[in-house]
């Protein structure tokens, strides 16, 4: 509907749009003017040869001639205002009383007096209501030439009878009759003209059965004024303020009905431009509307756009031009910035408004602001009439009103343009998460749901939860700051490995999760969580320090494993800490370890049963020196055999005793016994030493040193042979409050040991500044040494390190002779490892010592007797 035009301003198109409207009218000008003339040429012939000598009927005085010629000039110029419309069952008729002066006048005046009197009375009145030139030119002629045969017919009827007598009232009918068939018939011609014969001949019809109704009426009224002023000449004057009156009434109905016929309008506008909320839409509707509402031949809008502004004009063909003006006419400018509409004329002198109507060859125009929001402000310009009449105030008033109603409908619309990018925003913020710009629990939720409902029967819907391990240990260490940046590029990773394959989701913390909204591989589906793996795992650098994110996914395929979100993800979430616990990275959910969860919450019960019942065990894992493998002590390792589930690890049952509050009473217990077992060797001669495994929450205990001091004293065995193993984590998460602690129980005497070195994020300079006895290389970089690539260079970097600080360097999980020998050679002290001995129970330890054997090469090294502690 809209069709976009050039750049440029272009008045001399816009002058031929208006043109095509009134050009009509201008083409028409002097066919009118030779039909008029025809007409003139006709009534001065009728009037001047036939009727030219004879006189008025009535004796009358000069003085009497001038009233009566007044009577009826007034009388007919007010005839020509008082239109009375009647309205009868849905039809419409048009009274027009300029017969009853015509014909007082044909029986009061002298011929040419009473030409001279309607047509100057009817001439005046069309002169004030602003008709074209030809046009008033026309209604003078007409009238004159009806005049003229209205008079012929009135004194040939009346002949030498009395005005007042029966046969005048006849001759009245036949001037009355005569004039309004002349006057028709100039009329037609008109149309004939100006419109053609079609209409000329689908008015005669109508014009003929109008006629017929208005006739007797008029004839009616015709005959009371005569007869009344014949009877008294003061009549006539009472007749003329009656008459008066009436134009007065007749105006005061009329602007009343325009009013309500406006507010009709206005309503109807309304109607047709509200609930558009769109600009494109409703530019047309109200361009359309408004045109047919104001009954104008052009109409054009101009809406501020930034630096230019866009100016629609409604074309005669209904389509929509929209162009864009770099700058408003001085009238546009006028127009915007007043307060109210205004109407110009050609009258105007002022000359932007005579550009602005010869720019759109117009004899008025109509122009208000809109304000559509903000400062800026639209115009709104419609020009002429489309009847070739004029518009009033009253029209200006409904102008006015339209222009305000387009005003709120467009602002409107901006408004909603605004909302509607705010709403999309909100939308955005409410599925998404700030940090990372993923989508978010609420996005997961809603796109599992549709991905669930759209699923085709043969086709797979897959969740998969990504939780990244240790994540809370880096957050405590390096701060929330690197936290977020690492969970910030973990993000960007997914969002890359997943590409097109899934929806990336952050589900809180550390947690993420991949839907697969579609796909008919399972094999696809643990691919991609593999990849996912992967990339995440790729080393990563903050804060001057290369991180290798370790993550563990789990993963639940519908309808395998679930139909809808909650069991999926439910399950999805036993993978992930099967995952997590197997250390296998990927998991897909397998019924079989769904026991997981209910197992972690019985074992939560039974772990308490279990402490206070005993039913926990120590087991012990020896260490050797690595140049002599004179065994320098044991690790104490906690057992639980389940009287169900068989043998616990403490992988699964020390975080349960974490999460519910009783890992204090069970690193009690096992000091308790270590300190028991330390004892007992020491009595039988073994001066090993012995570790225990401490937990973050063990340091924050407030009385944990004078605890420990009482405890080693009571047991009677030299604290030096006590060593306490704390993982990197665990004393780097509140490393100031650690350092005390840590500071307070080496004051004991007591050995401080770094656990899992490797696999936290602290620094070896941070640990520098704690009072720190020995490093546990992580077994992860052990076990691989000979045969992974890179596992080589942190361990010999750690050892180098670690020894030049002065502690002592353990390496776990020593599982074969290769290791063990290049661990010599590169310098660590000591191994802990299946190679040497798997952890065993307590009565195990003492026989295992006095009659070890082991491993060949280990045989060949002498047994030092004392050999233990530092
Ligand atoms: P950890 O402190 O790193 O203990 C060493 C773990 O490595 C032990 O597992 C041990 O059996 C295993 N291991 C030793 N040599 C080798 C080897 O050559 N190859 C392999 N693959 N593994 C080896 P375990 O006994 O299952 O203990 C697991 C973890 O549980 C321990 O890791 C420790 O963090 C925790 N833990 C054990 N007992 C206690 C305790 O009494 N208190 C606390 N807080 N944690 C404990
Ligand atoms: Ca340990
Ligand atoms: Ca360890």
């Amino acid at each position: 509907m809209l069709t976009r035009a050039s750049a440029r301003r272009t008045p001399r198109r816009r002058a031929r749009l208006v043109r095509s409207a009134t050009a009509k009218a201008t083409a028409y000008a002097p066919k009118i003017w030779l039909l008029n003339g025809a007409i003139a040429a006709l009534a001065i012939v009728v009037w001047g040869v036939i009727i030219r000598q004879v006189g008025p009927l009535s004796p009358e005085q000069t003085h009497g001639q001038v009233v009566a010629w007044y009577v009826v000039a007034m009388g007919v110029g007010g005839a020509a205002f008082l239109d009375v419309t009647l309205t009868f069952r849905g039809r419409t008729a048009t009274l027009n009383f300029a017969e009853t002066p015509l014909m007082v006048g044909a029986v009061f005046l002298s011929p040419s007096h009473l030409l001279l009197a309607v047509s100057i009375g009817w001439g005046v009145a069309h002169l004030v209501k602003r008709r074209p030139p030809e046009y008033i030119a026309f209604n003078v002629v007409d009238f004159g030439a009806g005049a003229a045969a209205a008079f012929v017919s009135y004194r040939s009827v009346l002949g030498d009878h009395s005005p007042v007598s029966l046969h005048g009232w006849l001759a009245c009918g036949a001037g009355v009759a005569a004039h309004v068939v002349v006057t028709a018939i100039a009329v037609l011609a008109l149309l004939g003209v100006t419109a053609g014969r079609r209409v000329v001949r689908s008015t005669v019809a109508t014009m003929a059965s109008h006629t017929v109704g208005t006739l007797p009426l008029s004839i009616l009224l015709s005959l009371c004024a005569v007869t009344l002023i014949w009877a008294n000449r003061l009549a006539g004057i009472l007749l003329v303020a009656l008459a008066f009156l009436a134009v007065v009434a007749q105006r005061a109905v009329t602007a009343l009905r325009d009013q309500y016929a406006n507010l009709d309008r206005l309503y109807r506008f309304t109607v047709s431009i509200s609930g558009r909320t769109e600009v494109d839409d409703i530019v047309p509707v109200l361009l359309r509307e408004a045109l047919d509402v104001l009954a104008a031949e052009h109409i054009e809008l101009l809406l501020p756009g930034g630096e230019a502004c866009l100016r629609y004009i409604l074309e005669d063909q209904g389509s929509i031009v929209r162009e864009i003006s770099e700058d408003l006419s001085q009238f546009e400018e006028l127009v915007s910035g007043g307060q109210n509409a205004i109407l110009v004329s050609l009258g105007d002198r002022r000359p932007e408004v005579l550009d602005a109507l010869a720019d759109r060859n117009a004899r008025e125009a109509m122009g208000a602001p809109i304000s559509v929001g903000g400062s800026e402000r639209g115009v709104l310009i419609v020009a002429n009439r489309s009847n070739g009449g004029s518009f009033s105030r009253s029209d200006l008033g409904l102008f006015e009103a339209l222009a305000a109603q387009s005003g709120v409908a467009l602002r409107g619309s901006q408004l909603l343009d605004q909302l509607r990018t705010e709403v999309g925003a909100r939308e955005h913020q409410a599925l998404h998460d700030s940090l990372t710009g993923l989508g978010n629990r609420v996005l997961f939720q809603r796109g599992m749901a549709a991905a669930l409902e759209e699923r085709n029967p043969d086709r797979l819907v897959a969740v998969m939860l990504m939780d990244l391990d240790g994540f809370k240990e880096i957050n405590d260490t390096l701060g929330h700051h690197t936290g977020d940046a690492i969970l910030k590029e973990a993000a960007n990773r997914l969002v890359a490995a997943v590409g097109k394959d899934g929806l990336a989701i952050r589900l809180g913390g550390d947690e993420f999760a991949v839907v697969v909204l579609d796909t008919a591989s399972r094999a696809a589906v643990a691919g991609l969580a593999h990849r996912i793996l992967d990339a995440v795992a790729q080393p990563l650098s903050v804060e001057g320090l290369v991180l290798a994110l370790r993550s563990s996914i789990g993963v639940a395929i519908a309808p395998d494993h679930g139909l809808d979100t909650s069991t999926l993800l439910k399950r999805a979430d036993v993978a992930m800490y099967s995952a997590k616990s197997t250390g296998r990275g990927v998991e897909v959910y397998d019924p079989a370890n769904d026991h997981h969860s209910t197992r972690r919450l019985i074992l939560a019960t039974e772990l308490r049963q279990a402490l206070d019942a005993g039913d926990l065990e120590v087991w012990y894992q020896p260490k050797a020196d690595l140049r002599t493998a004179a065994v320098s002590g044991f690790e104490a390792l906690v057992r639980w055999r389940h009287a169900l589930y068989g043998q616990i690890p403490p992988d699964e049952f020390i975080p349960v005793a974490e999460q519910v509050g009783l890992i204090r009473p069970l690193t009690w217990a096992v000091l308790g016994a270590a300190l028991d077992q330390l004892h007992s060797w020491h009595a039988h001669g073994f001066d090993v030493g012995v570790s225990v495994n401490i937990s973050a929450r063990n340091l924050l205990d407030a009385g944990i040193i004078g605890r420990l001091e009482e405890l080693v004293g009571r047991s009677g065995v030299a604290p030096r042979f006590l060593t306490l193993e704390l993982t990197e984590s665990t004393v780097m998460a509140d490393a100031d409050r650690s350092e005390q602690v840590l500071a307070g129980l080496a004051n004991l005497g007591l050995r401080i040991a770094i656990d899992d070195f490797g696999t936290g994020y602290s620094s070896l300079s941070r640990l520098r500044q704690l009072p720190v006895h020995e490093i546990k290389i992580d077994k992860s970089f052990v076990t691989h040494l000979t045969t992974v690539e890179g596992n080589e260079a942190i361990v010999a970097t750690t050892i180098e390190l670690a020894s030049n600080m002065g502690h002592t360097v353990t390496a776990e999980g020593v599982e074969d002779q290769a290791t063990w020998d290049r661990l010599g050679q590169l310098g660590c002290n000591e191994a802990q490892g299946y190679f040497l001995a798997r952890p065993m129970p307590a009565v195990a330890c003492e026989p295992w010592m006095s009659q070890r054997l082991g491993p060949p090469k280990l045989t060949l090294l002498p047994r030092r007797e004392s050999a233990a502690g530092a």
